[in-house]
């Protein structure tokens, strides 16, 4: 049982938990991103069963009418035994997706992968468009050079600052160039697409300057946050008509996932047990 704790970053151990969660953000005008917690397979059966559990995913919400999609780690879907198993798998999922009328988001790891992921979501997104949206990130030098080449793809692109530690020679690695990397990459963004932009951060400053942007481009856009961070902003966006996504991880491998996001930011730590023991 996950421990009340880290139940505020986690949706719950099991599919119908995940549902149930999505139901309830639902009825904030809220959107969930669904993501069975696993990644580092390194194994074909187990990259395997967790595609075949996204599959399965897929339908339980269509079957449920939910507004809810799912996200993928290339690393849980295969790649870490060969860049083409990750694409099959990664292909199917979407497949699916689109003959469901739904939609997956593929998440971005370390940057060693990060050649292979955008090639096949390059390969993916022309042969089912606007069925799949994939994450860059904005601490990796490469990345506007990414984005040039990636905006007339048809998939969204979810825009995040970075979570993995790479080294100086192909990543900025002082906030402050981060936070300018990710300020001119959302500029690219909504000057060169009409659609399908996502804003995957909590920073009030980013959210502002979407908001500036869209209003001065047209582009539809979202934003998209982590369950369990800044829950008020995602509901008082919502209100004011933002399209809001939540990434509400989900499965029994959350013990990891929860000691990521408190090592993140210690302050987690206190929020969790602040609403724990309700003060
Ligand atoms: P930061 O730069 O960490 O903080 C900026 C400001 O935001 C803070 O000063 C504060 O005002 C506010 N803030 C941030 N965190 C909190 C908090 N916990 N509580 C209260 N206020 C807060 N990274 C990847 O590498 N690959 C991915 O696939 C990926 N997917 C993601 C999907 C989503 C939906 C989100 C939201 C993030 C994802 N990330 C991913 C993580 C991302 O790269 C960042 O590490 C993470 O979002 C922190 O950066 P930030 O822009 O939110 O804000």
């Amino acid at each position: 049982m996950i421990p009340p704790i880290a139940r505020r970053f986690v949706a719950g151990e099991s599919v119908p938990a995940a549902l149930d969660h999505a139901r309830a953000a639902n009825e904030d005008d809220i959107a969930v991103i669904l993501n069975l917690l696993g990644e580092h397979y390194d194994d074909r059966a187990d990259a395997r069963a967790d595609t075949d559990a996204y599959l399965a995913l897929l339908d339980d919400i269509a079957d449920s009418g939910l507004d809810a999609c799912v996200s993928v780690k290339p690393s849980q879907i295969g790649m870490d035994v060969s860049a083409d198993l990750f694409e099959e798998h990664y292909r199917e999922i979407v497949a699916r997706a689109d003959e469901l009328d739904a939609f997956v988001w593929c998440d971005m790891e370390d940057a060693d992968t990060t050649d292979a992921t955008l090639d096949a979501f390059e390969s993916i997104a022309a042969d089912y468009p606007w069925s799949v949206g994939q994450c860059v990130q904005s601490n990796l030098k490469r990345t506007a050079d990414d984005l040039d080449r990636l905006v007339d793809v048809p998939g969204k692109l979810r825009l995040v600052k970075g979570a993995y530690d790479e080294g100086s020679s192909i990543a900025y690695t002082d906030k402050a160039d981060v936070d300018a990397a990710y300020r001119d990459d959302l500029r690219l963004l909504f000057e060169r697409r009409d659609r399908g932009v996502a804003v995957g951060s909590h920073d009030p400053e980013m959210i502002s300057l979407a908001d500036r942007l869209a209003r001065e481009h047209g582009t539809e856009y979202e934003v998209q946050m982590l369950m369990g961070v800044r829950e008020d902003a995602q509901r008082d966006l919502a209100a004011q008509g933002v399209d809001v996504y939540q990434y509400a991880p989900y499965g029994d491998k959350w013990l990891s996932y929860f000691y990521r996001r408190v090592r993140e930011r210690k302050e987690n730590l206190t929020f969790a047990a602040r609403a724990v023991l309700g003060r």
